[in-house]
């Protein structure tokens, strides 16, 4: 049997279990996603406190027991974000970065980098509430694509490898697509185009802004790409 894990993790999900007991979904720099089971968590004295409550950044000892589900036997908090729970629209961006993590990265694979970043997006949401906007969010998500290795090509067509006219996008093809490529694309703006480009290049702090139309194609290019290169739908984020 293997020692205890001790770990970095962020609570993606605490879920009531039984009588006083929360079932976590964590995500850890170095095993990926994991899931625990914290036993007496709900009862008033728990030793665990309100450290397990969703955005949190823990470091937790976990035992590997007879089933899938680790144990919970200690908790220390790393960062609370007290501050996503101030308003309304933090803590719903924070839900919703958490859950495109937990959509994208389901296995225990090490992405320390995903880690980081859901890190960096809860610290800057908790930190300043003008964080809490739609291009902020599409940027993390952009990230996240990155990460998991299906980042849209934007350089050239993703079809023909044309760098001019880049009209289109298909996420079928994986990226932008010229006007000849562009049977089976929707239309890109070129402010759409720009916010894609900008968004990969720069810092989550820094994550750029745009105009509702662009955003829209912005959100639904991020939305093919996840749907065709890893059968996952996200939440939407920009409201209908
Ligand atoms: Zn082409």
């Amino acid at each position: 049997m293997p020692g205890p894990l001790r770990t970095d993790a962020i609570v993606l999900r605490s879920i009531r279990y039984g009588e006083a007991d929360r079932i976590l979904h964590l995500y850890t720099p170095d095993h990926g996603r994991l899931s625990a089971i914290a036993k007496g968590a709900r009862r008033a004295r728990s030793r665990f406190g309100a450290r397990l409550e969703p955005c949190f950044q823990i470091r937790a000892v976990l035992h590997t027991g007879r089933s899938e589900l680790m144990t919970v036997t200690a908790v220390d908090t790393v960062a609370a974000h007290a501050g996503l729970r101030d308003h309304a629209v933090t803590l719903d961006a924070a839900a919703r970065a958490c859950d495109a993590v937990t959509r994208l990265f389901e296995t225990g694979d090490p992405h320390p980098e995903v880690f980081a970043l859901l890190a960096n997006e809860l610290a800057l949401l908790s930190a300043d509430a003008t964080h809490a906007r739609p291009g902020n969010g599409l940027a993390f998500r952009l990230k996240l694509l990155l990460a998991a290795g299906i980042v849209p090509q934007l350089a050239a067509c993703a079809v023909c490898g044309e760098t001019e006219h880049l009209r289109g996008f298909s996420g079928a093809a994986g990226g932008v697509v010229c006007s000849s490529c562009e049977a089976a694309a929707f239309n890109l703006d070129e402010d759409a185009y720009r916010f894609l480009v900008a968004a990969l290049g720069s810092s989550l702090a820094q994550a750029p802004d745009g105009g509702e139309r662009a955003l829209r194609q912005v959100e639904r290019a991020i939305a093919e790409t996840a749907e065709h290169h890893a059968h996952v739908r996200l939440r939407p984020l920009l409201a209908a």
